[in-house]
């Protein structure tokens, strides 16, 4: 865990414009984020990287196969029956507790609860920390049980640990907030999907919810999209989109926030090819964000245990990236196996079919048959698996992450902080193509005729990259700017450039400087980011 890199990094968000609160002039709100003018770009880059990547030019299939993949973009507010056969009106909540002195609520399973037997008095001490894990709750009360140990009020410094969700009910429940001797309640769900009204009346009637996922939008489309586009399984649909979650603990910057954006693909495929499907899109998403500059060591694809999946899913694997601001590493993106409960869910609630009918399987077995007419066909009680073999509810592999998580691990993983020539400067080590500005021009000075041409360089480069014109202060001060921009090129004009039309290149990440002509910046650049 390393807050102070978190601290600075915070501190360098708002200062540069990358990551601003809220309304903050009213205080903020909680859970609730802005992106400022270099954070704006440096998201749209990754959400136009997944976008190309995955839905315009995905790599081949575990065959060597062409991918098909088409996008939707969906509506935030859907018929709230969407959510009903999905399971978030009855499920989608945490259970949670309050605090009957502070009144803070808290995930009852992010609550540890330490207990050890009290030498003398009552039978036991119970310590709370809110935690992610049995582990860092441990490492936040170590102190605590030592000092108790060390005055002989507890017998014994390994006590035992429970969160909140399973502590017996014998057991104290003490407030885990700093200062607070209050006491928790009993687990209480708590529906994290926020609820709005469609129309003038705010009547049961017309309650309609924000989406908590751009998931479901997806799948109710599936039988437009395949009518529309005439596409044959295996085909992927993908959104990018707003989703809301009204989460108790918003936390850790925008890792935890409560509107943030998704990056979904679901991808239908015959249940026999499932499985493969299914590896394949894991170790596509893992190396996706490897190619984009997050170190493999700080990167972990974490397969769920049976016990922790969901009961329709085959397998699920996270992707986690180890944050500053915590000891585990922590979920960037979940790739799910979710099986056929998608579609057969909203083919039950909604009454529509939802299967998918193989016409190149059912063509290429005509000679089988007495007759061509699928319903005709039916008649004759064929077995189950021969009907299943032309019409089935395809199976559906979804890869789920997170534009904002991940735009907080790439800032987290470009910040560095260096000491170049006896002084210390920090500096945003941006994949280049993630950069929000690919090239910064700077005249050395502001006379001999080097502003004009430094002004027609970036004019003539600005319909092709993101670039920056900087002629205030002296250059090393340019320099350093850009550098905690994450600005990967710096193209210096100077004397030698009157005489011979070339600027000097400067590297972000090498400070290495070469030559390059005027008339071939473009390429150069182009060359350099690839
Ligand atoms: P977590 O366990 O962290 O709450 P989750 O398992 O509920 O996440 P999913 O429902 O699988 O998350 O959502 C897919 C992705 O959406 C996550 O991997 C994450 O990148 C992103 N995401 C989910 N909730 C939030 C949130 N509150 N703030 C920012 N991003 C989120």
């Amino acid at each position: 865990m390393d807050m102070s890199k978190m601290d600075k990094l915070v501190s360098l968000c708002k200062r540069r414009g990358f990551i601003f609160q809220s309304s903050e002039i009213y205080g903020g709100l909680n859970g609730f984020w802005d992106y400022g003018p270099l954070g704006v770009e440096l998201k749209r880059n990754i959400k136009e990287a997944w976008w190309q990547d995955m839905v315009r030019n995905p790599p081949p299939g575990p065959d060597g196969q062409e991918i098909s993949m088409v996008g939707v973009d969906c509506s935030i507010i859907m018929n709230p029956k969407v959510w009903v056969a999905s399971g978030h009106v009855g499920e989608f909540a945490d259970k949670m507790v309050d605090c009957n002195k502070c009144r803070r609520r808290f995930r009852a399973d992010k609550v540890f609860l330490l207990r050890a037997p009290a030498v003398s008095g009552s039978e036991h001490i119970t310590l709370a920390f809110e935690a992610n894990s049995a582990l860092e709750a441990g490492k936040l009360a170590q102190a605590d049980i030592e000092r108790l140990f060390n005055r002989r009020k507890i017998s014994t410094n390994i006590p035992e640990v429970v969160t909140a969700l399973d502590a017996p009910n014998d057991w104290k429940r003490p407030c885990p907030a700093e200062g607070c001797d209050g006491d928790l309640t009993e687990p209480r769900q708590f529906n994290l999907m926020f609820q709005t009204y469609v129309g003038a009346v705010q009547s049961q009637e017309n309650i309609a919810y924000l989406r908590p996922e751009t998931a479901q939008g997806i799948f109710v489309n599936f039988p437009n999209v395949l009518d529309s586009s005439r596409l044959k399984l295996p085909f992927g649909i993908a959104q990018i989109g707003k989703a809301f979650r009204n989460e108790i603990n918003p936390r850790n910057f925008t890792f935890r926030s409560r509107e943030f954006e998704q990056m979904e693909i679901e991808f239908f495929c015959h249940p026999s090819h499932s499985m493969s499907w299914y590896e394949y899109w894991r170790d596509l998403r893992k190396s996706w964000y490897t190619q984009l500059g997050i170190k493999s060591d700080r990167l972990r694809p974490r397969e769920h245990a049976k016990e922790e999946l969901a009961h329709y899913s085959i397998g699920t694997t996270d992707i986690e990236y180890l944050f500053p601001f915590s000891e585990e590493p922590q979920e960037l993106e979940g790739v799910a196996h979710r099986g056929a409960y998608d579609l057969t869910q909203h083919a039950t609630h909604s009454g529509k079919d939802m299967s998918y009918f193989d016409d190149e399987a059912w063509e290429r077995d005509k000679a089988t048959r007495s007759t061509n007419s699928f319903k005709e066909w039916l008649k004759t009680n064929p077995p189950k698996e021969q009907v299943d073999k032309y019409r089935f509810v395809p199976h559906v592999v979804e890869p789920s992450a997170g534009a904002d998580r991940f735009t907080l691990a790439v800032l987290c993983e470009a910040f560095a902080e260096e000491e170049v020539n006896g002084e210390v400067r920090t500096v945003m080590k941006f994949h280049p193509r993630l950069a929000p500005i690919k090239a910064a021009v700077f005249p050395l000075v502001n006379k001999d005729g080097m502003p004009e041409i430094a002004q027609k360089i970036y004019r003539n480069l600005k319909p092709h990259f993101n670039v920056f014109y900087d002629d205030a202060g002296a250059v090393g001060r340019r320099y350093r700017r850009q550098d905690e921009a994450g600005t990967p090129y710096c193209l210096t004009v100077d004397g030698q450039t009157l005489h011979d039309q070339t600027v000097t290149i400067r590297n972000r990440d090498t400070l290495q400087q070469d030559r390059a002509a005027i008339k071939d910046l473009e390429n150069v650049i182009r060359a350099r980011m690839a």
